[in-house]
């Protein structure tokens, strides 16, 4: 008798034979009814919250609307316009009834539409205050683009017209809802590289005309569109509110583009603890974003930290470079569905309206530091 397994035994037991055994030629081995059981299909919310556009520009057109495909308790239900037949146009790709196109004249009537609750700023930054205010007058919660506003006092009202209104602010900073910049922001907190000592940030890009970043009266220039991201990640990697700054800014006097609006703002922010940070930003280089964040035994590093896309996170510690991947969201449907959640709930948002504040006094020093070449106390 031989000892240990036969071939047939062998056959029976392993892979094959398995397979073979439990296979009887009538069993059906394709799904059942020509899918997989279990599958995850995606459930749009019962109620989804309504939405109101105002402003159907670049933003708008090209990363918001289409991001309402993919999120879940959000619905586009309403457009507000100055461009009727643009609105129209909109209004028909994305299913939305041409009754609920407002104009800015008309846009106060909102507050009769009980199908919108929400409304979403996405205007040039000298017309944030005015539109967040009258839709707050008009019953909505609001979502605003950043920056803001133009002055630290337009925030304070906007916040006021959110608190008597007994509806939510809150400031479109979009990273904040996606997992690479939280994922920085959880590395600083748990201190992976040691300490936060130094942090630097740059935001640049090319901006050619006609652009309401290139126009003074629609509040355009580098700062408050792109320098609000260095200004928001240094605050959120820090965990810190600034307490004192320092700045530059250089407008050239022979470029046309450049004759309302500066070209470059370099400052840097003192934080509490000893932690330093130096930004720059610019209109006049090509595309280029980035941060690192100096830790006492390596660092933190993102690519791209502010792009809509293409964020690359890497930490280097003990000689050796990591790269950390994350599965990557749509940032707006991320940060509506986020204020969505909120008012569903009736939670508060991780950015309301007194973060977006935080950062206009921050800009409001950089600018008088610039000005005055001193030193300004945030
Ligand atoms: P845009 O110029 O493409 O759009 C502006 C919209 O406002 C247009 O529909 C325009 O018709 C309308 N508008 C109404 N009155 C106007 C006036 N007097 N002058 C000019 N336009 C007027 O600008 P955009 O790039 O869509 O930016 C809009 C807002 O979104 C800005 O506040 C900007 O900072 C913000 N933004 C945010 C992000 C982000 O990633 N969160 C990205 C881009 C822009």
């Amino acid at each position: 008798m031989p000892i240990g397994p036969t071939r047939r035994d062998f056959i029976l037991t392993s892979g094959a034979g398995l397979l073979a055994a439990a296979a009887p030629a009538t069993t059906n081995l394709a799904p059942p009814e020509k899918q997989r059981p279990g599958l995850n299909v995606p459930k749009v919310a019962e109620k989804p919250v309504g939405w109101a556009i105002v402003g159907l520009g670049q933003l708008a057109l090209a990363e918001v609307m289409p991001a309402f495909r993919e999120a879940k308790l959000s619905k586009p239900v309403a457009l507000v316009s100055g461009h009727r037949d643009k609105a129209e146009q909109v209004a028909a790709f994305y299913g939305i009834d041409p009754k609920k196109i407002y104009s800015y004249e008309n846009y106060d009537s909102i507050k009769d539409d009980p199908a919108i609750q929400a409304v979403y700023i996405i205007l040039p930054n000298s017309m944030h205050a005015e539109y967040t205010i009258r839709a707050h007058k008009a019953g909505k919660h609001v979502l605003c683009e950043k920056p803001m506003a133009a002055r630290v006092a337009e925030c304070e009202q906007m916040i006021a017209a959110a608190r008597e209104a007994g509806k939510k602010l809150m400031v479109a900073y979009r990273l904040r809802y996606e997992p690479y910049n939280k994922a920085a922001i959880e590395m600083c907190r748990s201190k992976v590289c040691g300490a936060v000592v130094q942090i630097e940030a740059s935001n640049m890009q090319n901006t050619r005309p006609p652009n309401i970043r290139l126009s003074k009266a629609l509040v355009g220039g580098p700062l408050g569109d792109i320098g609000v991201y260095c200004i928001n990640a240094c605050r959120y990697l820090s965990g810190e509110e600034p307490v004192e700054v320092t700045a530059q800014i250089y407008q050239p006097k022979d470029e046309l583009r450049f004759a309302e609006v500066p070209r470059d703002v370099l400052w840097t922010m003192s934080f509490p603890s000893g932690v330093h940070a130096h930004c720059g930003v610019t209109f006049g280089s090509s595309s280029s974003r980035h941060y690192r964040v100096h830790c006492v035994n390596g660092y933190i590093d993102m690519e791209r930290p502010f792009g809509y896309r293409g964020q690359e996170l890497r930490t280097y510690t003990q000689r050796k470079e990591t790269k950390h991947e994350f599965e990557m969201v749509n940032h707006f449907a991320a940060e509506m569905d986020h204020f969505s959640e909120c008012i569903l709930k009736n939670t508060e948002p991780l950015t309301p309206g007194e973060e977006g504040l935080r950062d206009q006094k921050v800009m409001a020093a950089i600018e008088e530091a610039a000005e005055t070449g001193k030193r300004v106390k945030v």
